[in-house]
């Protein structure tokens, strides 16, 4: 169900970007999930399925682009991709790091008319 509430909250801000813009149509939205942003695209896509029935984004062409994780080690200023966050880094092996992407969800863009 954490799924389904995301995709209702997707479905919110689509409809409220559509009012500001005076849009009809919204043709396609760009969705961005994180690897760890603790959602699963699958689940995500099979929510937004079911959800957007009798929404302005029931036509609409959904895209979900997946954002590979990445740190950045605190010791060595390394970047490197996370599978995970005990993933330690490839350099010097140390676990100090800071995310800098992959813990996102959000609508990236809305194609309207
Ligand atoms: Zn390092």
């Amino acid at each position: 169900m954490h799924e389904f509430s995301i995709a209702l909250g997707i479905i919110e801000i689509a409809e409220e970007n559509a009012r500001k813009a005076d849009a009809k149509v919204i043709h396609e939205i760009e969705i961005e999930v994180g690897t760890l942003s603790g959602v699963m695209t699958d689940a995500l896509k099979n929510a937004l399925e079911v959800a957007v029935e009798n929404t302005i984004l029931k036509n609409t062409k959904r895209t979900f682009l997946e954002l590979q994780a990445k740190g950045r080690c605190e010791s060595c200023s390394c970047e490197f991709e996370l599978n995970g966050y005990m993933t330690p880094c490839p350099t010097c092996q140390g676990f100090n790091f800071d995310i800098i992407q992959g813990q996102e969800l959000r609508v990236k863009s809305l194609s309207v008319d």
